[in-house]
């Protein structure tokens, strides 16, 4: 699977990582899970839940939006909609931007010692660097092949 970049950010991210992580972004401490009025309308909608009930049974007030409640396994908080049978997320298609753009927040612009112990797609110094030269090798692999055709 490729490796992703954004602009402004010192890492890259192997989202092929993901089938063998624990979904250690859906779990651990606890935290904020924004989900906005499209999402919320998504969200029900696939659940095919009353946007009312939704919100009174999956969402929280928070800063003036919502956030998706967590439930206490009794060593750790996870999202409620994370599936910890099959460590994985069961409104995947439906998740919201906050999930979708995760690792690349502005909080990981600057400070992403927390986000490598948390997530094991994260690459960078010499395993980042091994990665690219993989890919020019690869790439260059490829040149060769169509030059002799
Ligand atoms: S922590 Fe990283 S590797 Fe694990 S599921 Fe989340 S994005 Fe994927
Ligand atoms: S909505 Fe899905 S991807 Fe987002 S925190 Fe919950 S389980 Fe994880």
């Amino acid at each position: 699977m490729d490796i992703i970049y954004q602009n402004g950010f010192i890492f890259g991210f192997d989202p092929g990582a993901c089938s063998s992580c624990p979904g250690n972004c859906c779990r651990g401490e606890s935290g904020k899970i924004r989900v906005n009025h499209n999402e919320i309308l998504d969200i029900s909608s696939f659940l095919q839940i009353n946007v009312i009930d939704f919100i009174r049974e999956n969402l929280v007030p928070i800063d003036g939006g919502y956030s998706i409640r967590e439930r206490f396994t009794g060593s750790e908080f996870e999202c409620l909609f994370f599936d910890s049978r099959n460590n994985h997320c069961s409104i995947y298609a439906h998740r919201p931007l906050q999930c979708r753009s995760f690792p690349f927040w502005d909080v990981f612009r600057t400070d992403i010692d927390a986000l490598i112990k948390e997530c094991p797609g994260i690459l960078v110094g010499e395993k980042l660097i091994k990665e690219q030269v993989t890919c020019v090798n690869t790439t260059n692999g490829q040149r060769k092949d169509d030059e002799s055709e």
